[in-house]
């Protein structure tokens, strides 16, 4: 059966100092969309290459990771193991989804991850199982590639409409996204800012992690190039991963009531805002702007519900 893959859509949201794009990786469709679908249909080519019968995987309660892993497993008739952090493990959509789709969750105190990961696959092989393991949020080339692809989809888009995107914003989690877009830029040499808004991690350690996960999956690019084309932005995270933010609860809202499109206060929101800020600081004008929309649906739902969680 496979994951289903299609392009996603493109479309100009405003015009005003600037031209702002919206790219819906969000409409990815499987499993309410976004970026971790897009990482996991190639995933799932390689547990099927590797001839792998059980996935195992690390995600916290409000994980989109962890909600689509859990998902393409049940789908593709996989038993599915996921490890969670004590710590964030609150009782979210996410969570209950993963619940219903049958994976089997351990919780651990987020210091033991690390062991129980590695005791859990050598439990598994000793039953006999094949087990795969997915780095949390679909961190590894595996990752990478996607976001790779998801770069041709836009340089195709550019191509067809004869236009060129100065500016490409996201949010960036454990970097792998960004990582990928960056990729397709060194291999195709074209000239544009790729702006990574954390949404927790702060630099320098933010930064070498894309700058890490290029080099993994293109060896011979050299550090002091990358030092100068990643834009890792670390002053937007609100007050950490999934915390509540009047700002960032603003842009959600305005962006319902401007364009009817739902974002998160985790990801989307804060990158929207971040993104909004950043070109205002800048004094960005007359340029074409395109957001990514990474996905995150059933966090949007935990908004409307008021609640916001980790
Ligand atoms: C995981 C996630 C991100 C961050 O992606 P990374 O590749 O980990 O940087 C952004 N937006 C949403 C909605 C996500 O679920």
């Amino acid at each position: 059966m496979g994951i289903p893959s299609c392009k996603t859509p493109v479309y100009l949201l405003e015009k005003n100092e600037n031209r702002l794009y919206i790219k819906r990786e969000d409409l990815l469709p499987f499993s309410f969309g976004g970026n971790k679908a897009r990482k996991a249909a190639l995933f799932l080519q390689d547990i099927k290459k590797k001839n792998a019968d059980y996935i195992v995987t690390y995600g916290s309660g409000s994980s989109n990771h962890g909600r689509i892993i859990a998902n393409m497993a049940v789908s593709e008739g996989f038993p599915c193991m996921i490890i969670s952090p004590q710590e964030a493990s609150d009782n979210t959509y996410n969570r209950k989804m993963m619940e219903y789709f049958g994976a089997k969750i351990i919780e651990c105190p987020v210091t033991e991850v690390h062991d129980t990961i590695e005791q859990k696959l050598a439990e598994l092989c000793q039953e006999g199982w094949n087990p795969y393991f997915i780095m949390g949020g679909g961190h590894g080339n595996i990752g990478t590639e996607a976001y790779v692809q998801c770069y041709e989809e836009i340089r195709e888009y550019e191509e067809q409409r004869q236009l060129h995107f100065d500016y490409i914003f996201h949010a960036s989690g454990t970097g792998t996204t960004q990582a990928g877009l960056i990729c397709g830029q060194l291999l195709h040499q074209d000239d544009r800012k790729i702006v990574g808004i954390s949404i927790a991690r702060k630099n320098p350690y933010g930064k070498k992690v894309v700058c890490d996960s290029v080099k993994e999956y293109l060896s011979d690019v050299s550090t002091d190039e990358l030092e100068e084309k990643i834009i890792f932005l670390d002053q937007y995270t609100g007050s950490g991963y999934g915390k509540e933010n009047q700002k960032i609860e603003k842009t959600i809202e305005e962006s319902l009531r401007k364009y009817g499109i739902p974002m998160d206060t985790t990801y989307t929101g804060k990158a929207f805002w971040g993104m909004k800020e950043y070109l205002k600081e800048k004094k960005v004008t007359d340029s074409n702007v395109l957001f990514l929309h990474t996905g995150g649906t059933p966090l949007f739902f935990e908004y409307l519900k008021g609640k916001h969680y980790d």
